[in-house]
């Protein structure tokens, strides 16, 4: 049984590591759609900004063509004012050429600000385009990045896969089915080490009986609380019992 459980914890050390680069697969076209809409916002902010200054730019043309109107019409009333023998419809001519002055300065203020406007449109569009650019080209090399990251991750997980298979079809079919059983039930750790007393899956006391079964590795023994196949520490994690040694070792 010693052997099963040997294997059994080199198996969960094979799911753990699976479990992180399929969580990492998974997260990678997340992090790729955030960056990709984040540019698009990017793009469609600059799209805005020309359309404001298109429009500024449409509304000053008309306002030239209304000024243009405007003075013709002031003309031709300057014209007939002159000609004009009645003082009261002379009067009526220059006021209303007045009120046509009047309108050609307010749509002459307001195309300084539509131009104004297109303006400095014009510089946040040249900044937002110089910014969209940049980013854009850090997406593609990110998109790259990804898909690379992506394609050695599977292969990685295949490769793990494959040994984890293997490892399991040399093991008796009654502690692999409690294993797996154990695996989707506590979220990917079936197997834990006794911990002093407790177990160190869930820190639930262990009764002495089935310690000494922990022990000597003679059968498998599982928590009775939480459920996971239990093993001594040293089967568990040798390599940490080997460098605590050497690290106690190296300080007396
Ligand atoms: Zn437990």
């Amino acid at each position: 049984m010693k052997e099963t459980l040997a294997a059994l914890v080199g198996v969960q050390r094979l799911d753990e590591r699976l479990t992180v680069l399929r969580r990492r697969l998974e997260s990678l076209p997340a992090e790729l759609g955030e960056r990709e809409s984040a540019q698009s916002v990017l793009e469609a902010g600059n799209e805005a900004l020309d359309g404001r200054r298109k429009t500024a730019l449409v509304r000053s043309h008309e306002i030239e063509t209304e000024v243009r109107t405007a003075e013709a019409r002031i003309a031709s009333l300057e014209q007939k004012s002159r000609s004009l023998r009645d003082a009261g419809a002379v009067q009526v001519a220059q006021h209303e050429a007045q009120e046509l002055r009047d309108k050609i300065s307010r749509l002459q203020d307001e195309e300084l600000r539509l131009l104004e406007d297109a303006d400095r449109l014009a510089a946040e569009i040249e900044l937002g385009r110089v910014r969209a650019e940049e980013s854009g080209a850090e997406l593609v090399s990110f998109r790259q990045t990804v898909e690379a990251d992506v394609a050695e991750l599977r292969a990685k997980v295949e490769e793990l896969d494959a040994d984890r298979r293997q490892r399991l079809a040399k093991l008796p079919s009654g502690p692999v089915e409690v294993y797996e059983q154990m695996l989707e039930k506590r979220l990917g750790r079936a197997v834990c080490a006794l911990k002093g007393s407790s177990c160190g899956g869930c820190g639930m006391m262990v009764p002495p009986n089935d310690r000494v079964g922990v022990g000597t590795s003679s059968k498998l023994v599982r928590c009775r609380s939480c459920l996971r196949i239990m093993v001594p520490a040293e089967l568990w994690a040798p390599q940490d019992a080997a460098a605590a040694a050497g690290e106690d070792g190296g300080a007396s």
